[in-house]
């Protein structure tokens, strides 16, 4: 098959997106496809391959069969792969980048990001054999010990559909270069992306069997996370699967790090200042259509910040749709996020800045939700508490930075939190009692640059460590401790 190769926003047709097994493209076996839509023109652009467990089973033999000779190429060899993949992933940053606006909705800016933070994540996995070199120690005399960080054997990850490229990224390059073979099952709304980056895996020399992509839904997923010769699984989603798959994968003795949904706080105090905190939080809320685990969700506005707000309001209804800010992954989507507003007002919550109904010239059929602030939203309605995955910022309103954070602690989620403040203090005192695994001060989307690691708290992560960075590596390897004693005196014994 051919690649799909999209050069500008105009709607453009794809070939079939099948499965990548050994090194080349296979139909699933059964035959069986699903449409792929562009959710920009809200029409379909392509099919991709629905697989079964016989396919699963294919690209598991793959991924066995190449395991021992990838696991015998020395560590430096394996990180080789990884530099060459970056000046393919550099040469073909625009194509990977309209793929993505195609299959995705996303402003062609945000996708380039999306692909640049990927290429960040390999920058670090083709650094970890300096940074995996395992520490060694005389333990007694004559006695060294050692740890040596081991592959696994054949593992595997599933991905969501918000960043096509970019999480397949948080795991492929520590799983790889630690010498593990993969797996790997995209979201099936957005297979062109990752089918490209397997494609130049290959071309930058990885070894055929070592990445396969298979595509599909529940069926493909579930396949996976049982096969018996699948070791570890990571996986990036919603709550629901993530809480599902963490349990099943965990019943089979299998390690399993579990990424899901997020509903994130930030917190505006009087003394914040207006311009850094209006446009930070805007780009933060409506930023990817806020189809981000790390959108501002809820806006916990403390004592009298009408001005930042009304700031806020002018950013975002300075917003252009289709330009500035993207589509909305499908049309189910749209309904879901039109619904959480329409509930809202109907309880009271006033809307600042209504996106509803919203359009594109000469893109009308799309799925499009403009940029939506509600007032007056109580803590505990559901705009307040529910991951909405939608360009809709829900302003509650508290007396103290005390009650805005009792807020923050008590939602079940705990991806981001942030507070804008100029001041120290203030900033400590909130950092200090945010219940989230990535907070932040004057930052709305906080994302832990490598080498930091990226995973949230509580509901938003099931499973131990974090995906990326170099705890993404401790977890794709196991640490094997090596006792050595080669001086052979006969009156010590080894603990002397
Ligand atoms: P999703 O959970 O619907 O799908 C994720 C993956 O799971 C897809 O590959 C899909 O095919 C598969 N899947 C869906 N239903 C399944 C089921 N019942 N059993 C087994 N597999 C199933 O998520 P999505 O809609 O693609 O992505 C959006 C969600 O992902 C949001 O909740 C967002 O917060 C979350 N997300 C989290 C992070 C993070 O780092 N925590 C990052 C990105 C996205």
């Amino acid at each position: 098959m051919g690649a799909f190769v999209p050069t500008g926003y105009d709607f453009a047709e794809a070939p079939p997106a099948l499965n990548w097994i050994g090194g080349r493209e296979v139909a699933a076996i059964s035959g069986e496809t699903l449409a792929v839509t562009n959710p920009r023109y809200g029409r379909d652009i392509g099919r991709v391959a629905l697989s079964g467990a016989a396919d699963i089973a294919a690209a598991v033999a793959s991924a066995k069969a190449a395991y021992p000779g990838w696991r015998a190429t020395p560590y430096k060899e394996r990180a080789q792969v990884l530099y060459r993949l970056k000046g393919l992933m550099e040469r073909d940053l625009d194509l990977l980048s309209w793929t993505i606006v195609h299959e995705n909705g996303k402003t062609f800016g945000e996708s380039k990001a999306s692909v640049m933070k990927g290429i960040e994540c390999l920058e670090l996995g083709a650094s970890l054999p300096n940074m995996s070199a395992g520490g060694q120690i005389d333990v007694s005399r004559g006695v060294n010990c050692r740890v040596d960080y081991e592959p696994l054997g054949v593992c595997a990850g599933i991905a969501p559909f918000n960043f096509p490229v970019m999480v397949p990224m948080w795991m492929l390059p520590q799983v790889l270069v630690a010498g593990n073979t993969f797996v790997m099952k995209p979201s099936e709304q957005v297979p062109y992306g990752a089918l490209h980056l397997a494609r130049l895996f290959t071309e930058a020399g990885l070894p055929d069997g070592v990445l396969n992509l298979v595509h599909g839904t529940r069926d493909a997923v579930e396949s996976v996370v049982d096969h018996p010769d699948v070791q570890a699984v990571g996986f990036v989603g919603s709550t629901r699967v993530a809480r599902l798959l963490y349990a099943r994968g965990a019943a089979l003795g299998k390690r399993m790090l579990c990424l899901g949904g997020a509903k994130n706080h930030l917190v505006v105090v009087p003394d914040a200042d207006v311009e850094l905190t209006a446009a930070n939080v805007v780009a933060s809320a409506f930023g990817c259509a806020g189809q981000r685990c790390m959108a501002a969700s809820t806006l916990m506005a403390v004592g009298q910040v009408d001005h930042i707000i009304e700031a806020m309001a002018r950013n975002a209804r300075d917003m252009v749709l289709g330009e500035s800010m993207g589509a909305i992954i499908n049309r189910g989507s749209v309904e879901r996020i039109t619904r959480y507003i329409d509930e809202a007002e109907a309880a009271g919550a006033k809307v600042l800045v209504d996106g509803r109904g919203a359009t594109v010239p000469g893109a009308e059929g799309g799925c499009w939700v403009g940029p939506t602030i509600l007032d007056g939203v109580s803590a505990d309605m559901p705009a307040a508490c529910d991951e909405i995955f939608g360009p809709v910022l829900s302003i509650v309103r508290v007396d103290t930075l005390d009650e805005a954070i009792a807020v923050e602690n008590a939602n079940p989620y705990g991806n981001a939190a942030s507070i804008y403040t100029t001041s120290g203090a203030v900033a400590d005192y909130a950092t200090k009692r945010f219940e989230a695994g990535m907070v932040a001060v004057n930052i709305g989307v906080p994302v832990p640059r490598e080498p930091f690691s990226f995973g949230g708290w509580n509901h938003s992560k099931f499973g131990h460590g974090d995906l990326t960075g170099v705890d993404g590596f401790r977890f794709w390897t196991r640490p094997k401790k090596v006792t050595t004693k080669w001086a052979l005196q006969t009156d010590q014994n080894w603990m002397s």
